[in-house]
């Protein structure tokens, strides 16, 4: 019998009424687990975590807090191994590429403990000074940031079901804010038990962590206004969420984190060493989940006179990628998630190949210990399109999948334009090794991308690399990418607070640096 996984709602742990949906194996394709939300009282569970784990949140300090982000964040340690097991065999990944979603997700806790306790005994947040409204000095403006008195939705992507958790979670309950997760149903397993074992270990009050896991129906109806809602996943279910009327009627807050062409820039006379480094990181990005990042790099603009340089050398590394069963130590590179995103990358690179060539073919990747009628494994492909200008498809297309195709540009400012035919990107590395000119592309590239990552030889072996997020920085961009914003260190609280100024005397406002 396969199991169900609970939700945890109200309060408590309870199964769907129906009959479940059931979570493969991607590279068995034998069934997991099954998960069902049927029947579950939203409404009722949604206003206990808004009323109990609310109340007894902002009851605490933010110290406290995030002494139990860091309590959270030992715990979950302490149960890697049955994370990565689950990661294997749901996601079909490699430990690596595993590590990049179950590490980052607690590096990402971790960070905000120590963030958090930073922040002291105080149950609210000063924004600015205080500011003079008129002749007299007496009579000022403060502006505070208070948490919000609602639940913090996250409706999730399947490609991070650990690191999309907790990079959501640690700001929302640092500031004070319940939460209630819905993974993606694909890969659901590994949020519910993350959810499981913190919530049963008792480190958060009652109705502080909440996890549905199956259907997403009825959870934007049961939004009400001081709610917000954190979405991550495709621009289609973004128009949904957006459109719905907790949004457009009641203003729940909203944070969209969308799909993204994302690309990496070599600089004109950038050197070989750099060239070599874009090779690395772009074969990098494209083999690492697959190629199921959102940040990962989808388009590669390099200077004409390079292009035939730069797509042996990426080619070159992406031959070596084994490709197959991650169970298998000589495998570097796993499995997409289901048939579905199997079937759906591989109609991307049709739709792509109309407009682009093929200079490396992922077919030619034999699977290592795995059935190709079965398993959802893909060999990484490398396009080319010669006019860049003219592949359209290129710049519009978001294939989730090992692939990304390269484009020779003729001078900077042909390079930049062609950048923003992303419509809006999470993040671009650009490559090159004179410091003016790469700190001036990158103020130029910096409205339309939400990060810039720049790599130059000083940081080769330094740098965080151009897919990974790192809570320090900003995560989001604008345009097609969503419009949100997560993380960026102390930034990410902004969302789950409400800002108001506050207008008195300065002996009523003298009050506040106190508290
Ligand atoms: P998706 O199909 O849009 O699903 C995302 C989430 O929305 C899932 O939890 C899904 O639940 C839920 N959902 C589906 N229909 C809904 C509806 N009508 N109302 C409310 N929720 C609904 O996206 P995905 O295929 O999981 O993720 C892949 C996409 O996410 C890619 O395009 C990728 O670029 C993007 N992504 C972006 C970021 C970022 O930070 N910008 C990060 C990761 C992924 P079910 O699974 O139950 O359908």
């Amino acid at each position: 019998m396969i199991e169900l996984l609970l939700n945890h709602l109200g309060g408590e742990w309870l199964a769907g009424s129906g009959a479940g949906t059931a979570l493969v194996d991607p590279v068995l394709g034998t069934e997991l687990v099954r998960v069902d939300a049927t029947g579950l009282d939203l409404p009722a569970g949604f206003a206990f975590a808004r009323e109990q784990g609310g109340a007894a949140l902002r009851a605490l300090t933010y110290r406290e807090r995030a002494a139990m982000l860091g309590s959270a964040a030992k715990l979950l340690q302490a149960n890697r191994d049955r994370y990565y097991e689950i990661a294997t065999a749901n996601s079909g990944t490699v430990k690596n590429d595993s590590a990049v979603d179950i590490d980052g997700g607690l590096f990402t806790l971790g960070y905000y403990a120590k963030l958090g306790d930073g922040l002291g005994d105080r149950r609210f947040l000063l924004d600015g000074e205080a500011a003079r409204l008129g002749k007299d000095a007496l009579f000022q403006s403060q502006h505070v940031l208070v948490p919000t008195r609602g639940v913090a939705l996250f409706i999730n992507a399947f490609n991070f079901p650990s690191w999309g958790l907790w990079e959501k979670a640690a700001p929302a309950l640092l500031s004070g804010v319940p939460v209630i997760v819905k993974p993606a149903t694909a890969t659901a397993w590994l949020t519910q038990v993350m959810v499981k074992d913190v919530v049963d270990a008792g480190i958060f009050p009652p109705g502080a962590l909440s996890v549905v896991c199956g259907s997403s129906a009825g959870l934007m109806d049961a939004l009400q206004t001081f709610d917000v809602v954190s979405f991550t996943g495709s621009a289609q279910t973004a128009a949904i969420i957006r459109s719905h009327p907790a949004v457009a009627q009641r203003s729940v807050r909203v944070n969209i984190e969308a799909d993204s062409v994302n690309s990496a820039l070599l600089l004109p006379a950038a050197g070989n060493e750099s060239l070599d480094l874009l090779a690395k990181e772009v074969a990098r990005e494209m083999t690492v989940k697959s190629g199921q990042k959102c940040t990962a790099i989808r388009r590669v603009l390099v200077p004409e006179a390079l292009y035939e340089q730069a797509a042996q050398a990426i080619s070159a590394r992406l031959a070596k990628t084994t490709v197959g069963n991650p169970r298998n130590e000589a495998v570097r590179m796993g499995a997409l998630v289901n048939r579905e995103q199997l079937a759906s990358v591989r109609e991307g690179l049709d739709y792509l190949m109309q407009q682009a060539l093929v200079l490396h073919d992922g077919a030619a990747h034999a699977l290592v210990d795995a059935d190709p009628a079965v398993a959802c494994c893909v060999g990484p492909t490398l396009l080319g399109a010669r006019d860049a200008d003219a592949a359209d498809r290129v710049h519009d297309t978001e294939v989730f999948g090992p692939v990304a195709t390269l484009l020779p540009y003729r001078d900077h400012a042909h390079a930049l334009a062609l950048l923003r035919r992303g419509q809006g990107s999470l993040v671009a590395s650009l490559y090159g090794s004179d410091p003016q000119a790469l700190a001036a592309t990158a103020i130029h590239m910096a409205d339309s991308h939400g990060r810039v990552h720049v790599i130059s030889p000083d940081v080769a072996a330094l740098h965080t690399g151009h897919g990974n997020v790192m809570p320090q920085s900003l995560h989001g961009g604008p345009g097609r990418a969503g419009g949100g914003e997560e993380l960026g260190g102390a930034r990410a609280l902004g969302f789950y607070h409400r800002r108001s100024a506050v207008q008195a005397s300065t002996a009523v406002l003298a009050h506040y640096s106190a508290t």
